[in-house]
C-alpha cells in the first residue's frame, strides 16, 4: 500500500476506518480474555493470573494488559459498556479507570453506571479530574519504582489514622531503636507477619475425632513426646477421612516452599487434594500440594466441570457477600 498516492481525503477516510476496525478487534480481544478468564485457561500455561499470561503469553505491556483485563471486568458488570468502547465514546484507558476506581470507593452498580457517563469523550486528564472530585485519594495509585539495584520506592495513599498507628509503634519501640526509619519500622512489621502468619510455622490447635488438640512446641519432654505420638495419631485418622492435619499441613508448606505447585505463585496459595476428597482422596502429604486458588479453581473445573464450578463459585460468592 503506497500510502503517499492516496488523496487526502481518502487518507482520512481510510484512517478512520482503520481505527473503527482497531475498536472492533479490541472489543473481540476482551471478550475472548473474559472466557480465558472464565475457564481460568492461564492456569494450564503456568501462568499464575490473566495479567501474567497477557504480559508474558500475549506480549502486552504490564499496562496494556492491565488496561485490557480492567475494561473486560467494567464490560462484564455493565455490558452494554461494549458498544461505548467500540463506538469511541469511551477510551479503553477511560473504562480501564473507571473499573479500577469503582473498585476502590466500593461503588454500587448504579453509581459505576453514572461514573462511565461522566468519563464518556473525555480525554484521559479530564476523566482524572472527574474522578478527583469524587475521591482524591482513590485516584492516586500505589506505586513500586526501582531506585538502584537493592533500593525500591514505595509509594501509596493512606489514612491518617495509619500515619498515627504507626508513630505511636515508633515510640514504644525507641527505647529498642531509637533511629528506627519508617522502612525499617515496616520492615520490622512484614517480618513479623511472615512468621506469625506464615503456614508452614503456624501452630494451630488441631481438631480430631478424639477431641482437640494443641500442638506442644514450649512443652515439657514428656508432654512434648506425648504430644508428638497423639500428634501421628490424630494425622493418621485424620488422613484416612480426608482431613489434613496441622502437622501434614506444615509439611505441606514447607515442601512446597509456599508456591503454587504449577504456576509458582505466593498468592491466595492453599492446600489442595490432588485426588480430591470426593473422589476418596486422602489427607497424606502424597496426596497433597500447594495450589494457588486460581490454579485450585482450574483443577476443579477439569474435574467438576465448568457448570458445576460456576454454581459453586456464585455460592460462595454470595456466602461471602451475605456475612
Ligand atoms: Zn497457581
Amino acid at each position: 500500500m503506497n500510502l503517499k498516492s492516496l488523496s487526502d481525503q481518502a487518507l482520512l477516510a481510510a484512517t478512520a476506518k482503520l481505527a473503527h476496525e482497531e475498536r472492533e478487534l479490541l472489543i473481540a480481544v476482551l471478550a475472548h480474555l473474559r472466557e480465558i478468564e472464565r475457564r481460568r485457561l492461564f492456569c494450564d500455561l503456568g501462568f499464575s493470573s490473566l495479567h501474567a499470561y497477557a504480559v508474558k503469553h500475549l506480549k502486552y505491556s504490564d499496562d496494556q494488559a492491565a488496561r485490557r483485563i480492567n475494561a473486560m471486568r467494567l464490560i462484564k458488570d455493565l455490558p452494554d459498556v461494549a458498544e461505548k468502547v467500540q463506538s469511541g465514546k469511551l477510551s479503553l484507558s477511560n473504562a480501564s479507570s473507571a473499573q479500577t476506581f469503582s473498585k476502590r470507593t466500593a461503588m454500587s452498580p448504579e453509581k459505576k453506571r453514572e461514573l462511565v457517563k461522566k468519563l464518556e469523550d473525555k480525554s484521559t486528564r479530564e476523566a482524572e479530574r472527574e474522578m478527583a472530585a469524587i475521591s482524591p485519594q482513590a485516584v492516586r495509585k500505589d506505586s513500586v519504582r526501582s531506585v538502584s539495584e537493592k533500593t525500591v520506592e514505595i509509594r501509596f495513599s493512606a489514612p491518617r489514622e495509619l500515619e498515627a498507628k504507626l508513630s505511636h509503634l515508633r515510640g514504644i519501640l525507641a527505647h529498642k531503636f531509637p533511629h528506627l526509619t519508617l522502612a525499617e519500622l515496616v520492615e520490622k512489621l512484614a517480618d513479623l507477619g511472615l512468621s506469625e502468619w506464615n503456614p508452614a510455622k503456624t501452630v494451630r490447635p488441631i481438631k480430631t475425632r478424639a477431641g482437640l488438640l494443641h500442638s506442644t512446641e514450649g512443652a515439657s519432654n514428656q508432654e512434648a513426646t506425648e504430644g508428638a505420638s497423639t500428634r501421628k495419631v490424630a494425622a493418621e485418622t485424620a488422613a484416612q477421612t480426608g482431613t489434613i492435619s496441622n502437622s501434614t499441613r506444615r509439611e505441606v508448606w514447607r515442601r512446597d516452599r509456599g508456591e503454587c505447585v504449577n504456576c509458582g505463585s505466593q498468592h491466595a496459595v492453599e492446600v489442595d487434594h490432588c485426588l480430591p476428597r470426593s473422589h476418596g482422596g486422602a489427607g497424606t502429604i502424597e496426596n497433597l500440594r500447594l495450589l494457588c486458588r486460581k490454579c485450585n479453581q482450574r483443577a476443579a473445573i477439569k474435574i467438576l466441570g465448568l457448570k458445576k464450578m460456576e454454581q459453586h463459585l456464585q455460592a460462595q460468592h454470595q456466602r461471602t457477600c451475605s456475612k
